[in-house]
Order: structure tokens, then C-alpha cells, then sequence
């Protein structure tokens, strides 16, 4: 791949971390026994997803036992939502909000064709949910209230500390869809009210294809892959042994870089949209008065067109993303924006810009010298006029 590449799509999916793939190599090449064969060859192979366990529970700040091994973020919502259905047997209604990714979108539309009841909660111009309406939304059959921790779109956080206690007084089951939240901001389990919890291990330098369910130990939990005994009776099928590896090992890199990177990212985020705010007229954040996570930029670009900007961009070797990656070539503009009912212009012309632990100052400037380039030449083709002189506050 070309050293060039300013890769800004860190919301899409990350590098693997050198020392993850380090990690991951042995169980691609010799150590190729089945975990669960009884001799001593596949115990090291044993061995090896329990560390990985153990350091996956560091990251959460919960019990080894909690952590359940999947395919996917994607696989791990499933999963929560279809066990909280079998469970519940009062449970015919689902809350989530409006703003989820595809990931639990989509599973509950498909709930809803089953003659399930769904609660979508909106959202305001922040992207923020209403507690309130959280509380309003529960109802006696409430199987499960589902909302993400970070919009991938956005960054947006949602308090998800303030509606886990709303869902304890109410007992009703809830989960949270923290893909967006792992290596970013701190996750602590222990004592917490959350009941289920998704990761996706590419989404923090560890390799695509597998993810994690968190199942509090006194919520019952039912697979809706059955086969064999493995995950503790929680997820059939044998182990994808080096990319769980993979994963234990991204999770002990992502604590350990948590404070600092954390910190370093934040403020070459921050540089990254002072510096187009400044050059850029007609440019604004969406979501800027929210908490937000502190890697990511929604920008809107007064006058141009979220898909034309991406071919531009590309050619300057700038990767971002309009929305979600999941919806690339997407012409109905974002809906989280439309959720936070922005305007039309606005859902069609924006880009997120999302950052990460192996970005540097000089992708930075670049971003900052290239984009303003990019965005004149765009609104020179659409012949756009009116651009506003305004320039908007600098988010910090
Ligand atoms: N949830 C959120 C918030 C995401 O951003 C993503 C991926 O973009 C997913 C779920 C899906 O994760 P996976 O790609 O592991 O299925």
C-alpha cells in the first residue's frame, strides 16, 4: 500500500497493531491445534484464548467469565436481542434509538416484521437522547432497551451510565453497542447495571472477524448458536483461535495506550478542526455540543455533496467517510443526521473524519491543506454562489 495514504476512516476499521499480529502468528502457523482435543499440544492453544480472556476483562473492568468470543459486533447484538426475546416471556417490545448502526437497525426492523413492538428513541440537534423519554419508552412487556454507547457517525456518547440506572429501577435488560467506544474513552463494568455489552476488535488495531459479547454473570443469556459446548455453552462453533489471540492482545495494547493516546488523538482531532474551521467558510461540526468521542469529526461542508467529496478526496489519497462505512454509495444522506433533524443539505454534505492511535501531525496537515483545496474545487464545479461568510465557533 502507498506510504501516502491519510487514512482518517478510523471509525471504519484501524490498523492491526504490529504486536498484535506478532501475537496472532503462532496460531496461524504451528500451533494449529482445536482448543478443545484433549492433549497437550491443543492446552497451549487452550491456554492462549484464556489469556486473551483475561485481558479483554482488564479492558472492560469485569470477570473473565463474562466475555463471550463472537464473529463480529454485529453477531454480538444479535445475539443479545434474539436471547433477550426467548427470555423474556411478557417481552414483545425492544426500546433502541433512532441513530444505531446498521448492526442493531436492522435486527430490529427485522423484529418488527415478526409482530414485535419497537421503540426507535429520536434525538436532538446534538445527537443527544432525552432521559425522559428513555423512562416513557419502557413498558410493561420491555424485553430489552438497546442503545450504542458512541455514534460511529458522530462520536456523539449517549449517558449510558444515567440509563443503565434508569433500566435497573425498571428491571428490563439492557445492552449497549460500545464498538465505537473500546480504546477511547475508559469502560468500567464492575458494579455497573449493563447486563450485555458488543465489541468488535477492528475497530482497536486487532483483526477483523472477531468480537465480544459481554454477559453479566447474573443475566441469563441464551446462544442462538447452538452446537457444541464452547464460550461455556454461549457461542457454539470452534474457536477462531488467532484472531481471539489478536484480540486479547489489542485490548491489553488499547489499555495501555488509553491515558496518553487518548489524549494525543484528542488534540490532533481538535487541531484538525480549528484548522478547517478557520479555512474553510461555510464549515461547521455536527454534533459540537455534545460529548463526543474524542477521536472523531462529523464536518459539514456548506454547498457540496458528501459523495463527491469522497472521489476527490480519494484521489489525494484522503480516507474518510460519509456516515457509516457500512453505507458507502448510500444516496439517501446519513440517518443519524436526519435524526438529528439537520437539514437536507446538511445529511447529503457531510464527512466524518475519524482518528487513531498510528495517525501523525503530518497527516494532520495535510488534512488541513488539502481539504479546503478540495472543497473549493467542489463548490467551483457545482457552481454554488452563496457559500456563508460565517465562520462557526472552534470546538474544543
Ligand atoms: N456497531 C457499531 C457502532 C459500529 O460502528 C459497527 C461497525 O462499524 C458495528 C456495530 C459492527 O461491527 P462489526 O463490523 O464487527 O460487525
Amino acid at each position: 500500500m502507498s506510504r501516502q495514504i491519510i487514512y482518517l476512516d478510523n471509525n471504519a476499521t484501524t490498523q492491526l497493531d504490529p504486536a498484535v499480529v506478532e501475537e496472532m502468528l503462532p496460531f496461524l502457523t504451528e500451533l494449529y491445534g482445536n482448543p478443545s482435543s484433549g492433549y497437550q499440544f491443543a492446552a497451549q492453544v487452550r491456554k492462549a484464548i484464556e489469556l486473551a480472556r483475561e485481558r479483554t476483562a482488564k479492558l472492560l473492568e469485569c470477570e473473565p467469565e463474562e466475555i463471550v468470543f463472537t464473529s463480529c459486533g454485529t453477531e454480538s447484538n444479535n445475539a443479545v436481542i434474539n436471547s433477550a426475546l426467548q427470555f423474556e416471556p411478557r417481552g414483545k417490545h425492544v426500546v433502541t434509538s433512532a441513530v444505531e448502526h446498521s448492526a442493531m437497525l436492522r435486527p430490529c426492523q427485522e423484529l418488527e416484521k415478526r409482530g414485535c413492538k419497537v421503540t426507535f428513541l429520536g434525538v436532538d440537534r446534538n445527537g443527544d437522547v432525552d432521559l425522559a423519554e428513555v423512562e416513557k419508552a419502557i413498558r410493561p412487556d420491555t424485553a430489552l432497551v438497546s442503545v450504542m454507547w458512541a455514534n460511529n457517525e458522530t462520536g456523539v456518547l449517549f449517558p449510558v451510565e444515567k440509563i443503565e440506572k434508569i433500566c435497573r429501577e425498571k428491571r428490563v435488560l439492557f445492552h449497549t453497542d460500545a464498538v465505537q467506544v473500546a480504546g477511547k474513552i475508559p469502560i468500567r463494568l464492575r458494579d455497573s447495571a449493563i447486563n450485555f455489552l458488543s465489541l468488535s476488535a477492528h475497530k482497536f488495531h486487532g483483526p477483523k472477524g472477531v468480537g465480544v459479547l459481554y454477559v453479566n454473570k447474573r443475566s441469563r443469556f441464551r446462544s442462538s448458536i447452538i452446537g457444541g459446548s464452547h464460550e461455556n455453552g454461549r457461542r457454539a462453533g470452534t474457536e477462531n483461535v488467532a484472531s481471539i489471540v489478536g484480540l486479547g492482545k489489542a485490548a491489553e495494547r488499547a489499555i495501555a495506550y488509553l491515558g496518553e493516546e487518548v489524549t494525543r488523538v484528542h488534540a490532533m482531532r481538535d487541531r484538525f478542526e480549528k484548522g478547517i474551521l478557520e479555512t474553510v467558510t461555510g464549515a461547521s461540526i455536527n454534533g459540537a455540543d455534545a460529548d463526543r468521542l474524542p477521536n472523531t469529526s462529523n464536518v459539514f461542508f456548506e454547498g457540496i455533496e458528501s459523495q463527491a467529496a469522497l472521489m476527490l478526496l480519494d484521489r489525494h489519497q484522503i480516507c474518510c467517510s460519509a456516515g457509516s462505512a457500512c453505507r458507502t454509495g448510500a444516496a439517501d444522506g446519513s440517518h443519524v443526521l436526519r435524526a438529528m433533524k439537520l437539514p437536507e443539505e446538511r445529511q447529503k454534505g457531510s464527512l466524518r473524519f475519524s482518528f487513531g492511535r498510528f495517525n501523525s501531525e503530518a497527516d494532520v496537515d495535510r488534512a488541513i491543506d488539502t481539504i479546503p483545496q478540495v472543497i473549493t474545487k467542489l463548490r467551483r464545479l457545482s457552481a454554488v454562489t452563496s457559500v456563508s461568510a460565517i465562520r462557526p465557533a472552534v470546538v474544543g
